[in-house]
């Protein structure tokens, strides 16, 4: 087991951060963090990577004990924190010289940082200082020094917040690729980038996990989930749209109808071809969009 959480509490003060919670994750798993902000996701990474004692409970790192074998987990992991810290003035290459050293890697620091900016794509840019990378080109300085000695457990705390959509792209493909040799723990609030790099979802709200399931079995919800409501000049009959293609079922609904899609089905197109046929007006038509919030009431049904 590379992570197992037990009976996890945190307190601040009065406020409970983190409230009885249990996981375990398996080698070579890439698992989701999911939840709102305030849900407790950078307290539980915190507590993983020894940064924070928890009130509570007991966390173990490939077997370690975080509360008394600290060193020993901070071997095996990698944490990239929120908000990513670096030193701006620092140059690319001498930020993980230091990484390296903090970790005493000793003679093979050199090589290591060497792959380290190769891995993460740095070539280009590893001449800089990190106040003058690009938000995405921080995140590959953040990934490299989280990787840097080799860890087998990855935690990184919303890896891919504030990115612009093409390096959200570059650093969940990176993300995916370093997946495939470590087991990985990521925070985001973002369904598509848990369906995109994850394969395994754990909701978490309010300090608690609500739910603990494979990605397809959300990707099906997901979709499942997809409505359509549209309404008509003149009144339809249910049969009639329930027969239409890629549709699962219809209901009458305020001032229109709700047309539930079938797993991966676009019926906008067959409504359409539908209101033609049948000399129908188009009053209005909107398909519903998978939000954190639908997927959460799916799940924690
Ligand atoms: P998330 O990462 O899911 O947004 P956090 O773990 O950062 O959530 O926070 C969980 C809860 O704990 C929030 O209500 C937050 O306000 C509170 N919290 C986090 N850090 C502290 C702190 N250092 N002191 C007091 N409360 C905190
Ligand atoms: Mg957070």
């Amino acid at each position: 087991m590379s992570v197992t959480a037990e009976k996890v509490s945190k307190r601040y003060g009065t406020q409970l951060a983190l409230d009885d919670v249990s996981f375990q994750v398996r080698e070579g798993e890439v698992v989701a963090f999911l939840g709102p902000n305030g849900a407790g996701k950078s307290t539980m990474m915190k507590i993983i990577a020894c940064y924070l004692p928890q009130s509570h409970g007991t966390v173990k790192v490939c077997g370690y004990d975080v509360s008394t074998h600290p060193l020993d987990v901070k071997k095996n992991i990698g944490y990239l924190p929120e908000n990513n810290p670096l030193y701006p003035d620092m140059y690319v290459r001498e930020y993980l010289n230091f990484v390296a050293g903090l970790h005493k890697l000793g003679k093979k620091a050199a090589q290591r940082v060497d792959e380290m900016i190769a891995l993460t794509g740095l070539t280009a840019e590893y001449k800089k200082t990190i106040g003058t990378l690009s938000k995405g080109y921080r995140q590959r300085v953040g990934l490299a020094q989280a990787l840097i000695h080799d860890p087998g457990v990855l935690i990184l705390d919303e890896p891919t917040s504030g990115l612009d959509p093409n390096q959200l792209v570059e650093i969940r493909q990176l993300i995916t690729e370093i997946g495939r040799q470590k087991t990985i723990i990521l925070s985001t609030h973002i369904m598509q980038e848990v369906e995109a790099v994850c394969n395994r979802v754990m909701i978490i709200s309010k300090g608690r996990i609500m739910a603990d399931a494979p990605t397809t079995e959300v990707r099906r919800l997901n979709k499942a989930n997809r409505t359509v409501f549209v309404a008509f000049d003149k009144e339809v009959d249910l049969s009639a749209l329930r027969a239409l293609d890629g549709v699962a079922d219809a209901s009458a609904a305020d001032k229109g109808y709700k047309v539930f899609a079938r797993t991966d089905a676009d019926v906008r197109p067959h409504i359409f071809r539908f209101a033609v046929d049948h000399d129908l007006i188009i009053l209005s038509m909107e398909q519903q969009e998978e939000s954190l919030e639908d997927v959460f009431r799916q799940m924690t049904r």
